[in-house]
């Protein structure tokens, strides 16, 4: 997992060599000086001794500010918005495990977040009202805004106010956040902000950054997030905030929603696949044709991912996605595998499907971090599926913590 630590050590080994570096040019001016002093030609050579030297000077300036940021980031309290949710929870408790000091805000009473840390400070607070954004972002000094009122295919598409009033968390978030002074703010969006009608065919050329414009994203959860990446954007550039944004692409694993409404294709399969292996009725419902291709990221690639965005300097929005691409019939037979049954298929042609494909273009990310998620799906699933069946197989062994548990 990433270390904040770990890069400022990097980054003090590269203070030194640029010191080295520019010390080496300064002597060199210096001889230069000397040669063409004795040509005659001083008061030239002097010129570019200085200007070298004060090149020199703001390079070393700008690294040791940038080791500063990092010591800073490494020690200062964290804010997880969203944190009781699927991917918040994640990224909670690598925090904890790096011991961050770590803040978590969700407005869902306790009992029902995912994962529950008593060792954070939990919060429960709405973060569509400005004094929660407020009291949320006092004292911290990273922000990532992972909360958000959004769910699969099935609700995005039948709930599009809902999911654009988001933007009032992300809107007073970044308030506060710029109010408060804090270094740096995440924002998690999605690859529903890309353009409609460069994902109409189930053989997709992979989504680059800039294929988001011109704009006609997915309707309403889409244009939220489309909006919020602007926002973000435009904070940068006139308040000088520092922001960052990733565009997930489908985020599945352990320890998120599986059932009632807001689940996403990998966790509903598995769960489809569970209940007829459990009730013995060896059907599966399957939206659409199941010729729908997609890509999947492990939640762990998701987590280490966004922690690398957030603490890099590309400040435009990435891609943060697999581009390991499947058909839905293709992630139905490796659930099948890994449940060991073979059951019958009925295609929902009426069920919402989502875009016909898409797949993330990772040359952006490789090129700036040279990382992208890897994680292959069959192995992400394993994992997924024994922890689904272990939640509806034994219902009472749910792994959500009780309130009291909090101190
Ligand atoms: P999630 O629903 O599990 O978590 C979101 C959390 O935000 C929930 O716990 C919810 O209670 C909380 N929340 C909603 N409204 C709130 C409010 N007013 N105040 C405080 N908390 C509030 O979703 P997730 O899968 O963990 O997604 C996290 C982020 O990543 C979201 O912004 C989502 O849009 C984005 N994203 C997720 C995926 C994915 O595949 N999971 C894909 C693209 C983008």
């Amino acid at each position: 997992m990433f270390s904040g630590l770990k890069s400022s050590a990097r980054l003090v080994s590269a203070l030194i060599t640029v010191i080295r570096g520019y010390t080496f040019a300064c002597g060199g001016a210096a001889l230069g000086n000397l040669s063409r002093r004795s040509l005659g030609v001083g008061g030239s050579a002097v010129q570019i001794e200085i200007g070298i030297c004060s090149e020199a000077l703001e390079a070393v300036t700008r690294a040791v500010n940038r080791v500063n940021l990092e010591i800073r980031m490494a020690l200062e309290k964290i804010l997880v918005c969203g944190g009781g949710g699927f991917i918040g929870g994640h990224l909670v408790a690598d925090l904890l495990g790096q011991s961050k000091k770590v803040r978590v805000v969700d407005v869902k009473p306790f009992d029902e977040w995912f994962q529950l840390f008593p060792e954070a400070e939990n919060l429960q607070l709405n973060l569509q009202e400005k004094e929660s954004c407020e009291r949320a972002v006092a004292d911290v000094g990273l922000v990532y805004n992972l909360a958000a009122d959004m769910g699969g295919m099935g609700f995005i598409e039948n709930n599009k106010a809902l999911c654009m009033l988001s933007v009032l968390i992300n809107t007073h978030l970044i308030m506060a956040a710029k109010d408060a002074g804090v270094d740096r703010f995440f924002y998690a969006s999605s690859a529903c902000a890309y353009a409609a009608d460069k994902q109409t065919d189930t053989n997709v050329t992979a989504l680059k950054e800039e294929d988001a414009y011109p704009a006609m994203p997915e309707d309403g959860y889409g244009w939220e997030k489309l909006f919020s990446e602007r926002m973000c954007r435009h904070f940068l550039e006139d308040f000088g905030l520092t922001t960052r944004v990733a565009r997930y692409h489908n985020v599945y694993g352990p320890q998120g929603t599986y059932d009632g409404g807001r689940e996403k294709a990998p966790a509903a399969i598995c769960r489809k696949v569970i209940t007829a292996k459990l009730s013995g009725n060896h059907e599966i419902e399957i939206w659409g044709d199941g010729k729908q291709t997609r890509s999947f990221m492990w939640i762990d690639d998701c987590v280490e991912g966004t922690q690398m965005i957030m603490h890099g300097d590309y400040a435009e929005p990435l891609n943060l996605g697999s581009s390991e691409l499947v058909s839905i019939n293709r992630l139905v037979d490796i659930v099948e595998e890994i449940a060991g049954a073979k059951l019958k298929r009925r295609y929902n042609l009426q069920a919402p499907k989502g875009v016909s494909g898409r797949n993330s273009d990772n040359t952006l990310i490789q090129k700036i971090f040279g990382w992208e998620p890897s994680t292959r799906l069959r192995d992400g699933l394993e994992r997924t599926y024994a922890w689904i069946y272990d939640q509806m197989a034994v219902p009472s062994a749910k792994r959500r913590v009780a309130a009291q548990a909090v101190q």
